[in-house]
């Protein structure tokens, strides 16, 4: 099996900037990010049997199943990580059978260290981002974006992505009692997750996610000493 130097876990609610700073953590550090996310929309967009199940858990803002979640994790890792890379989880685990799946799997692969990193963020900023994000058309794309007026993250041509010239929607799940279920259930399941990682002596590094983007990163770096 192929190895992997470093997994970082980028914890933290829908909208609080995982996927915004994995992409710039893979732009600047040479990360591999894993949205397990945009791995979801992806099955979904190609209408494969996985894509079929899910829809409506993720329409709705409920959690996929673990065993889905897991297996699709398992094989990103073993068919699209090649050597020495620090890889970036966005999104995964979002449960504590998640995280002791991942355990698991980085328990066969050697010497891999695990690291955390949790954004955190109060819900009504949390809700005003997810209003305001539209993401890249593009299921191989998907990069992300705010419409919010003042937004540095606004794409430089309204509504086509920087990256690859997508066309840019909303997410389905971006509507209000879809995000209201989605932050009620990430309350739930991330008390039991700390736990988790507490008990094993994880350690969590806690960024404040409400400043923008390069405040963000810069108290990220600052309190992992990772450098570019
Ligand atoms: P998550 O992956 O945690 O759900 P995203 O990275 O998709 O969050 O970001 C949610 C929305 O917030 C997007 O519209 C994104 O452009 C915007 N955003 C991300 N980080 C910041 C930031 N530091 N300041 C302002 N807006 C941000
Ligand atoms: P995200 O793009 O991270 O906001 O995820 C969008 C949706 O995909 C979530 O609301 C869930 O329905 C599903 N999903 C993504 N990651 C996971 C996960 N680790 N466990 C369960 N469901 C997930």
């Amino acid at each position: 099996m192929k190895t992997t130097k470093e997994i970082v876990l980028f914890l933290g609610p829908p909208g609080a900037g995982k996927g915004t700073l994995s992409h710039l953590c893979v732009k600047r550090l040479g990360w591999v990010q894993l949205s397990t996310g945009n791995l979801c929309r992806e099955h979904i967009a190609q209408g494969t049997e996985i894509g079929e199940k899910i829809d409506f858990a993720i329409k709705s803002g409920k959690l996929v199943s673990d065993s889905l979640i897991v297996d699709m994790v398992g094989q990103w890792l073993s068919e699209c990580v090649t050597g020495d890379q620090t890889v970036v989880f966005d999104g995964f685990p979002r449960t504590v059978p998640q995280a002791e799946a991942l355990n698991e799997l980085l328990s066969k692969r050697g010497d891999v260290s695990l690291r955390l990193v949790r954004l955190t963020m109060s819900d009504d900023h949390l809700v005003t981002r997810l209003l305001s994000r539209i993401i890249c058309s593009d299921k191989k794309c998907q990069a992300v974006y705010s419409v919010h007026e003042h937004s540095s993250l606004k794409p430089r041509k309204e509504n086509i992505c920087d990256e690859c010239e997508g066309s840019l929607v909303r997410r389905s799940d971006d509507e209000e009692s879809a995000i209201a279920e989605r932050l009620k259930i990430y309350h739930e399941h991330e008390k039991r997750l700390l736990s988790f990682y507490k008990k094993i002596g994880q350690s969590i590094c806690n960024v404040e996610a409400h400043q923008s983007l390069e405040e963000v990163y810069g108290s990220f770096i600052d309190m992992t000493g990772y450098s570019e």
